[in-house]
Formats: C-alpha cells, sequence, structure tokens
C-alpha cells in the first residue's frame, strides 16, 4: 500500500455508492407515479446530479484504487471484435443528438480472440472515444486500430482516436494527464467532468505494459495514440452458440416464480429492492 490515505478513499467512496445507488433507485420509482410537469422536471434535476455525482465518486474510487496499487487486472482470453462492436455501439447512443460522425477502421490480420483485459480496455477506449464525443460538437471521430508488431504468440495494438474537435492549447496539453487538471478552468462548469479520466487512462495503460501520447491543435482537433501489447488468444468453438442462448432468453420469464435471495445492510435499498 502507497498510503492509507488512498486506501481510505477507495474504501469511502464504496460506501458512499450505497446510499447514492438507493437514491437513484428510488428517483426512479418516484417518476413513474403520477406526477406534475414540474415535478417530473425536479425530478430529472435529482437524478441527473445523482449520476454526476455516482460519475465522480466512481472515478476517484478508482483513482485511489491505481494509485494504491490495489487494482485488479485480469489475463482472460476474450473476441477482440466484438469488444471494438459493444463500445462503437454505446458511443453511436452517445452521438445521436449530435452532428458528429464516428468511424471505425481495423486492421482485419487483427486475430479475433486475444489474452487481455477486456473490462479495462473497453474502459479506456470509451474514455477517449468518450471525451472525443464531449469536445466536438460538429464533425468526425475516427478510431484507428492496426498491429504494429506481431508473431504467431504476441501481437502490439497501436490504437488512435482522432477527432476535429476543440484541441487542446500548447500550453495545456503538458498537464493533460495530471489528475485533477482540466484544459480550460471553464471546462468543469460547462461539461461537468473531474479530471480524472485522463490519469485514470494512464495508469491503467501503464499497468498493462503499454504506453499513451496525446497531440492536439487548438481549435482544430486532437488525437489520443495508445499501443497496448496482447497474447494471441484461443478461438472458442461453442461461443456463438452461448451468445446465441443469452439473447434469446427473456429475463423476464426467467425469473418467473423465482424466490430471490438479496444481501442488503443498506436500510434505503432494501426498500427500493421490495
Ligand atoms: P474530465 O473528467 O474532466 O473529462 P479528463 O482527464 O478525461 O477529465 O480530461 C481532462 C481535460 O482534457 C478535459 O477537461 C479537457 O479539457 C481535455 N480534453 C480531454 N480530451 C479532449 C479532447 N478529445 N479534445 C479536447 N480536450 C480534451
Amino acid at each position: 500500500l502507497k498510503s492509507t490515505g488512498e486506501h481510505l478513499v477507495a474504501m469511502a467512496s464504496h460506501e458512499i455508492r450505497t446510499p447514492l445507488n438507493g437514491i437513484i433507485g428510488f428517483t426512479d420509482l418516484l417518476k413513474e407515479s403520477e406526477l406534475s410537469e414540474e415535478q417530473k422536471q425536479q425530478v430529472s434535476a435529482i437524478q441527473s446530479a445523482s449520476y454526476n455525482l455516482m460519475d465522480i465518486i466512481s472515478e476517484l474510487m478508482e483513482y485511489s484504487k491505481l494509485s494504491a496499487g490495489l487494482e485488479h487486472f485480469e489475463a482472460v482470453n476474450f473476441n477482440f471484435y466484438s469488444l471494438v462492436r459493444d463500445v462503437m455501439y454505446l458511443c453511436n447512443i452517445l452521438i445521436m443528438d449530435k452532428d458528429v460522425k464516428l468511424e471505425v477502421d481495423m486492421d482485419t490480420k487483427i486475430p479475433e480472440m486475444l489474452v487481455g483485459d477486456p473490462s479495462k480496455l473497453s474502459q479506456i477506449l470509451l474514455n477517449l472515444i468518450g471525451n472525443a464525443i464531449k469536445f466536438v460538437n460538429k464533425g468526425d471521430i475516427h478510431l484507428k486500430i492496426h498491429a504494429k508488431k506481431q508473431n504467431n504468440k504476441d501481437i502490439v495494438l497501436d490504437f488512435a482516436i482522432i477527432d476535429t474537435g476543440i484541441g487542446i492549447s500548447e500550453n495545456n496539453i503538458e498537464h493533460i494527464f495530471d489528475a485533477f487538471r482540466q484544459a480550460e478552468n471553464d471546462t468543469f462548469k460547462k461539461y461537468g467532468c473531474s479530471g480524472l479520466g485522463l490519469n485514470i487512462v494512464k495508469q491503467i495503460i501503464k499497468n498493462l505494459n503499454g504506453n499513451i501520447n496525446v497531440s492536439s491543435k487548438l481549435g482544430e482537433g486532437t488525437t489520443f495514440n495508445f499501443e497496448l501489447p496482447f497474447v494471441i488468444g484461443v478461438e472458442m468453438l461453442n461461443e456463438t452458440e452461448q451468445e446465441k442462448k443469452v439473447t434469446n432468453t427473456n429475463r423476464k420469464d426467467q425469473v418467473k416464480g423465482m424466490q430471490i435471495l438479496v444481501f442488503e445492510d443498506n436500510l434505503l435499498n432494501q426498500k427500493l429492492i421490495e
């Protein structure tokens, strides 16, 4: 452990999330009841502030876990193409209200199955593409992926997230990966961010033996480049069968008539589950 302070933040953040989940859950229930237009807006405001707080707490928790060396990293076999598809699906939802085009350019020589940490890779991509979406009002975002080095056992992938957004000034770019840092002073007010995202991304990439760089021009756009090594994975024969099974089963039918045992010590959440 680096410091008990970081450990404390990680633990406290976890404790704060429990009652916050209760607040979010109850506003969900409240939204389903008879409300006047004004009340609906007020409930939505509580909910959006709660989600914002949840994001900040989650980032704070992850930041302290990473800094204290408590974060867990996996090395599992995963389908790289499905992961990229899922990330793009989520990002396409985020750009629905914007005049922004999202494009992927991927080297098809990359093997389908890789061994690594899929949830951390999704997190890195979602964070960087999410930032690009935040800072581009009109234009393009490109995700380019190619194999930099490859033999029959290992591969190093090079990722680039290129946007035509607001860009970052020369003065600010050198501090861009620092914690609690936003390029422009009004970013928090305008976009409601914590300034931890890029620091978390950098720490994760370092832990996965990769590296990240940025280049940008104010008013023209920004490019984030990162490299990550993977071991080449093995093909799973029954994977499509498993996928079919999961998507075809209706979740409501699955729990019909079942008794469910729930462990929850928080009173607010006990009531919510009921
Ligand atoms: P935040 O949670 O504030 O978004 P980040 O660490 O992800 O924190 O980003 C830090 C700052 O870097 C942002 O507030 C923004 O000023 C700048 N930034 C990050 N990505 C981009 C981008 N694609 N284009 C322009 N500015 C960016």
